[in-house]
């Protein structure tokens, strides 16, 4: 199943993408998709729901499409993950993973303009596969860790290098303004993605792709991060975890490369859709 959130900021219905294309309305469900919804086998239920209803109503094509989750407890990211994007930002690859807190503020729907933040001149992209915890998990061994998995979607990690990494201090200077973690354009249930670690993810910047790759290339898989958090918190159902980043992001070329206003961004995940944004000044 396929669970979409559409409507304007702040006002988004929950909806399923049908295999058609058709955006169906499941309002009448009576559930938003957050935590209550995500640790109450909520997808099994809706799926179950769904075969009792006829006519439900459907949303238009050119409604906007909200972020596929409410917002998170948290939204946690992973740091180095790809060996390469490790390499072109001069770092290690870390021996464990390294972790991040992104603030949920920052999360807008997949096609939303991002917004350039005051006073930046290093806004970059970082295409990531993310997952929803669908079961509470506390010092989770690896061997079941997929179990706590709810679904997948994408993510675009959005960061202001000078914030991140020149201003001293945690990377979640560089990672928090707002606009900057668009998430969806849906949430692909667990069912529809067998193996996390087999997916082409991909980005493009004004149509030249600058970052094109699998999940495979992870250091540390999704059964292992969701184990590695668990150690050190728990995760709760609808908490969003973003993978990290392949090669490509503006940082590592010759010279850097960072988003102007007008600039557009694509990307895309093998089975969990495409977002498109406009990069647009603060103002
Ligand atoms: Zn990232």
């Amino acid at each position: 199943m396929k669970l979409i959130r559409v409507g304007t900021p702040g006002k988004e219905k929950p909806g399923v993408l049908s295999e058609d294309g058709t955006r169906v309305d499941v309002s009448a469900f009576g559930e938003d998709f957050g935590d209550t919804f995500f640790g109450t086998d909520g997808p099994a239920r809706l799926t179950q729901w769904l075969e009792t209803q006829t006519n439900l109503p459907t949303f238009g094509a050119e409604e906007r499409l909200g972020p596929p989750c409410a917002r998170p407890s948290k939204l946690i990211c992973i740091g180095l993950n790809y060996k390469k994007h490790a390499e072109e930002g001069g770092m290690e690859l870390p021996p464990e993973p390294v972790i991040f807190f992104k603030a949920t503020s920052a999360i807008v729907g997949p096609d939303d303009n991002v917004v350039i933040p005051r006073n930046s001149e290093k806004t970059d992209w970082e295409v990531e596969l993310a997952f929803v915890i669908g079961k509470t998990a506390s010092y989770v061994e690896e061997a079941n860790a997929l179990d706590h998995v709810a679904g997948y979607l994408l993510h675009n990690d959005y960061s202001e290098r000078a914030f991140q990494l020149e201003r001293s201090g945690q990377w979640v200077k560089g990672k928090s303004c707002d606009t900057f973690a668009p998430l969806g354009p849906f949430i692909a249930t667990n069912d529809e993605v067998p193996d996390p670690q087999t997916l082409d993810l991909w980005l493009k910047v004004n149509g030249e792709k600058l970052q094109d790759s699998n999940t495979a290339d992870m250091a540390f898989p999704v059964r292992h991060l969701v184990h590695y958090l668990s150690q050190f918190m728990t995760l709760l159902p609808g908490d969003v975890i973003s993978t990290g980043t392949p090669s490509g992001v503006g940082l590592g070329f010759n010279p850097p490369r960072y988003l102007q206003p007008g600039d557009h961004v694509e990307l895309g995940i093998t089975g969990l859709g495409e977002q498109h944004q406009t990069a647009v000044s603060y103002v």
